[in-house]
């Protein structure tokens, strides 16, 4: 990556997480055989009303307080006009002088502020298949009318990095509050843009389908503007697109001007008026939000904070951790960090390596929580708890069949290793007795006696807390 730096704002695309499309009844749906899903309102027949969907109205209000956004209780819909071969229509219903919300902003987890411009509601268009028909291009409109969220960012970036881990952080949020499944395979959050060295014409960046991309985009993009200045010569604004088999941007247009969208408010809507209750449920179910929710375990568990950070990536990981590391603080001081390293560790490892996320992960997180209460009570090894965690992800169905399977059951169980250390403290009576009178150097004799006892299948650390524990009782 270069250290170009320039003036970059960020135009995303993101489509709702409705059941329905944006101005009819027909499903959202993102595979399927193409053209199925589709009615006279999203063809733009002849005499076909739109009715908005007021679940998608619902999501982008909620999307619009994340960033604390002003939400304009009336905002209205127009008619943006241009063709292509995916608008059946001929013009796609958006927002323009009077969007959903404006002026919002987002801080960045590295303390970065990112002003929010807009935030408006629009519908999607058909796609073009250039891969199902020899030599020719298809058209698939099941996503026409889709409900789309566009978010408009100030020109706050100097760097790709920086565009490129707000887009990260938008996505992990929008995702949280439910807003959007943000998958950029499917097509589901897209990102353009606007790029310039300050002060002069910006070019608009298209299609960059993958965080990777739009770093890898901005960057030569800017790279190529400061060459095209230093050489005497004039930006033009025009819109590239980044082909990511060549890893290049080419020239797709110059850009549109406004006039030729010929704009003009759309006279099939009414303003779109936001009740107090369609706000109120907007709002009212928002979850723990990342940000927050790694400085919780932060400060409850006493997590660092850069494994919070990773625990909390998803909602999804962040609830498996906390159901594995639950009530720690009365039974086991030590699971909180046990989990989050075997989170962190082993099972993420198995999702890599799957290609999965940790919603297939096929061990319940009461299991591992059962498993790691056992690591801590000194029942089991590290080592062989592993081969256990191994054997659950294999599909055994209990802690027990699968302690037993990866023949960890002959380990000292937790009451084992508690009678195993009663005894040596009371066959080194003496010993104890100067220990706990101040002669701390004796714990270590005391616990090789113990690790005579319990055998190699006892977890040391384990076994030396709960020594130091009955001595110091
Ligand atoms: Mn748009």
């Amino acid at each position: 990556m270069s250290d170009a730096r320039g003036v970059i704002g960020l135009e995303i695309h993101v489509q709702l997480a409705t059941r329905t499309k944006l101005f009819c009844a027909d499903d959202v749906v993102h595979t399927g055989a193409p053209n199925t899903h589709v009615c006279p309102v999203c063809l733009g027949l002849p005499g076909a009303l739109p009715v908005p969907n007021g679940r998608a109205v619902e999501l982008a209000v909620r999307a619009a307080t994340l960033f604390g956004c002003t939400i304009h209780p009336v905002s209205r819909f127009v008619r943006k006009s241009y063709f292509y071969p995916d608008l059946p229509k001929g013009y796609q219903i958006t927002q323009l002088h009077e969007p959903l919300a404006t002026s919002g902003a987002l801080t960045l987890q590295s303390g970065e502020h990112v002003r929010i411009r807009r935030v408006h509601i629009e519908e999607d268009a058909g796609k073009l298949l250039h891969d199902r028909i020899d030599g020719r291009t298809a058209i698939d409109l099941n996503r026409c009318g889709i409900p789309l969220l566009e978010i408009v960012t100030e020109p706050d970036f100097r760097t790709a990095a920086a565009a490129a881990s707000f887009g990260r952080e938008i996505r992990q949020l929008l995702r949280y509050a439910g807003v959007s499944d943000c998958d950029m395979e499917l097509g589901s959050l897209r990102i353009d843009a606007n790029v310039s060295i300050a002060g002069d014409a910006r070019t608009e960046l298209k299609n960059l389908n993958s965080f990777a991309h739009l770093e890898r985009a901005i960057d030569e993009e800017l790279t190529r503007q400061a060459g095209v200045i230093q050489a005497g010569g004039v930006v033009t604004s025009e819109t590239l697109g980044w082909d990511a088999d060549v890893q290049q941007l080419r020239v797709l247009r110059p850009k549109e001007s406004a006039a030729e969208y010929r704009y003009l408010v759309e006279p099939d809507l009414p303003p779109l008026v936001l009740s107090e209750a369609l706000v109120a449920r907007a709002t009212a179910d928002m979850p723990e939000l990342p940000a927050v929710r790694a400085a919780r375990l932060q400060r409850d568990m006493a997590i660092p904070a850069g494994s919070a950070r990773a625990l909390t990536a998803s909602r999804a990981l962040a609830d498996y951790f906390e159901t594995a590391a639950a009530n720690g603080d009365q039974e086991d001081p030590g699971l909180g960090a046990r989990a989050a390293s075997w989170v962190l560790g082993d099972v993420l490892a198995w999702c890599n390596a799957n290609r999965s996320g940790i919603e297939s992960y096929p061990v319940p997180p009461q299991s591992l929580r059962t498993l790691l209460l056992r690591v801590g009570a000194g029942g089991i090894t590290r080592a062989a708890a592993r081969q256990v965690l191994k054997q659950l992800e294999q599909g055994t169905a209990d802690v027990d069949s699968a302690m037993a399977a990866a023949g960890a059951g002959a380990s000292p169980d937790p009451d084992v290793l508690g009678r195993l250390v009663d005894t040596v403290i009371s066959e080194e009576a003496a010993l104890a007795a100067r220990y706990r009178a101040g002669e701390t150097q004796i714990f270590g004799y005391l616990m090789g006696q113990l690790m005579n006892k319990a055998g190699t299948a006892a977890d040391p650390q384990a076994a030396a807390g709960l020594l130091r524990s009955r001595l110091d009782a």
